[in-house]
């Protein structure tokens, strides 16, 4: 017999793991936990911790622990399965419950949502009922978008005249201010407000769950003396470089297929889409960004590029393909018949063909060399070393081994060169730092190295600190929470390999949905591991305690919670520059060459750079506030 996972988690997530524990140890209430007598060694203090708030309970003497199935497993000698049962006979329910639903409200951001999902519903009542909209179901019919398409992307029109939304907002009892915030309206010098959009189709801009962020506005008379693409300012609910469009609708098919496809307009994404190829996602206009990369990563490891052929951007194309290496995805490449875009090419050659291209398409070295040869860099010897040089530099971009030598064996068999040499070129990229660094401490005694060395120890003993309380904040129990801290840590930033192992674990389980301690807990094999995070996670210092900030009530905690959250993830990212700084001012300091210097130098103001974008970043408090 076997219970569905989903049922699992509704039973685990109805169960009070003290009400069951009770029923068989004697539970005091200490401060935000309950201790008791652990059952299960000679127990003559408390040593039993057992947490409501995060459903699981440890012993600290004998180190049983785990969540509320464990406990009736370990207690009783009995199943997973019939521990299961037991906790819903103890429910009193059937196996089938609803599970009920619980969010932070933040009444700052709902307003915000609010207001776009009004001018949503009027755009798209504009589009599919109106008399005026006549000329938009005109264009969507033109280029092939059928109405239960238009519906599901939620696309509109905006009237071309003046203020025409401006009224129905008014009617509607918007607060304007906040629809100038979001871009749906701007004022004149005179204090009167107009539409920002006018005469453009509308295409809602959604998060990965689903709400309304933005809109952006393509014109429809192209005549017009007007922007083509008009979007949403930047908003504390609209982040451009975190959005990818087309992610809600198409994560659920991204993660089955382990495999996504990225194309670069709205157009090219729902032509995709309504053609039955659905794990689509696009970046819109924008060139794409890390933190685009790391929200793709939650859902898949695997990316097929698509660029027009005719694009600009072929060069633009490969700065995110370094991106998307350097994330350590695996990278294909189609590059569309002349004249093409995925749109076109959809509808008129459908999705078998589509489907072709995408099986056929380049890794990212054939597609570099192709550009190469059109641009007839591999016709003179000089210009093809440059060539072997630049695809060597992607290469070094790979973390992975294996995968690097795949690759260093096809360019050495494409351009006819003996493999060592271009090796030796990867080691070079590959070695540039370190060895420089080794070689100077072994040649110059005098040289401050140990201190130098000393003084990186003690950053990373910080970050070894911030490790260990990302680890505790993954198993807090707070979406949110996980939301910021996958935003912007993956397990590999963690140097300890236990707090990776339990990040990718608290990963896997984030990309299905269980976030809650008591989950995350009961899927850990490895006991050591499975003790490390009970006892962080037990630790009598509660985050958001942590916060100095009178707990008054669950969702004060929660936002505290977050706030803290934000707060260690953000040090952590600049400790991490910070380290990587210093090594390149050691770097520096033992540098034989100018060239090498200024590259560090550049680098390095650079990071200063991101490290104050960082600290300015009020992205991670707005979401919360
Ligand atoms: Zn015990």
């Amino acid at each position: 017999m076997r219970i569905p996972e989903n049922k699992i988690e509704e039973i685990r997530n109805l169960a009070n793991i003290v009400d069951v524990i009770s029923t068989y140890v004697h539970l005091k209430k200490q401060g935000k936990t309950y201790a008791g007598l652990c059952p299960f060694h000679n127990d003559k203090n408390p040593s039993l911790k057992v947490s409501e708030e995060k459903q699981i309970y440890k012993c600290f003497v004998c180190n049983a622990g785990g969540n509320v199935f464990n406990f009736l497993m370990q207690y009783k000698s009995i199943s997973f399965i019939e521990a299961v049962q037991e906790v819903a006979e103890h429910l009193g329910v059937k196996l089938e419950l609803e599970k009920g639903s619980s969010s932070i409200v933040n009444s700052e951001l709902e307003e915000l949502y609010d207001v776009n999902v009004t001018a949503a519903k009027y755009f798209s009542n504009n589009l599919l009922n109106s008399r005026q909209g006549e000329i938009a179901r005109e264009y969507f019919k033109k280029r092939n978008i059928k109405t239960q398409t238009q519906k599901m992307f939620g696309l509109g029109y905006a009237f071309s005249e003046w203020e025409h939304f401006l009224h129905y907002a008014e009617e509607k009892n918007v607060n304007l201010a906040k629809a100038m915030q979001l871009g749906l309206i701007d004022k004149r010098n005179d204090g009167s407000y107009y539409d920002k959009y006018r005469g453009r189709i509308i295409f809602p801009i959604f998060s990965p769950n689903g709400r309304i962020i933005g809109f952006g506005g393509r014109i429809l008379n192209n005549a017009e003396k007007a922007a083509k693409y008009l979007n949403s300012p930047e908003s504390p609910v609209y982040l451009k470089r975190k959005t990818l469009y087309g992610l809600f609708h198409s994560k659920d098919e991204i993660r089955k297929l382990n495999k996504a496809i990225l194309v670069e307009g709205y157009m090219d994404l729902i032509a995709l889409f309504q053609n039955g190829v659905k794990n689509v996602v696009a970046s819109s206009g924008t060139s794409l960004t890390e933190e685009q990369i790391k929200l793709l990563s939650r859902f898949t490891k695997n990316i097929v590029v698509i660029y027009d052929a005719d694009s600009a951007g072929q060069h633009a194309a490969m700065r995110s393909i370094e991106l998307l290496l350097k994330e350590d995805f695996e990278v294909r490449i189609v590059a569309l018949p002349e004249g093409e875009d995925p749109d076109s090419f959809i509808n008129q050659y459908g999705k078998k063909d589509f489907d072709e291209l995408v099986k056929q398409a380049d890794n990212f070295l054939e597609y570099q060399m192709r550009i190469y040869q059109q641009e007839g860099k591999l016709d003179s010897p000089e210009s093809q070393a440059e060539v072997v040089r630049e695809l060597v530099k992607s290469v070094a971009l790979i973390e992975d081994e294996l995968k690097r030598n795949l690759m260093i064996k096809s360019i050495s068999k494409k351009f006819d060169l003996r493999e060592v040499l271009v090796e030796s070129e990867l080691d070079k990229l590959l070695n540039k730092k370190d060895s420089q660094k080794k070689r100077y401490a072994g040649q110059n005694p005098e040289a401050p190295i140990p201190h130098e060395a000393e003084k990186i120890k003690t950053i990373t003993r910080i970050e070894a600190k911030f490790e260990e309380e990302i680890i505790r904040l993954l198993f807090e129990g707070v979406e949110e929470i996980q939301d910021l801290i996958f935003d912007n840590i993956m397990p590999d930033d963690l140097h300890n390999p236990d707090y990776r192992k339990l990040s990718e674990i608290a990963l896997e389980n984030y990309r299905n949905d269980i976030v809650s301690p008591s989950g995350i807990i009961e899927k850990i094999e490895d006991d050591n591991l499975r003790n490390i995070a009970l006892s962080l996670t037990l630790n009598d210092i509660s985050i958001s305690a942590k916060h100095g900030e009178e707990i008054t009530s669950a969702e004060v905690t929660k936002k505290n919670a977050l706030r803290y959250a934000s707060d260690v993830i953000k040090k952590f990212r600049i400790t991490k520059i910070n380290e990587e700084i210093e090594n390149n001012k050691i770097k520096i300091k033992n540098s034989e060459t100018d060239d090498n210097v200024l590259e560090l130098l550049r680098l390095n103001k650079e990071l200063e750079e991101e490290k104050k974008a960082i600290r300015e970043e009020n992205i991670l408090i707005n979401e919360i506030e």
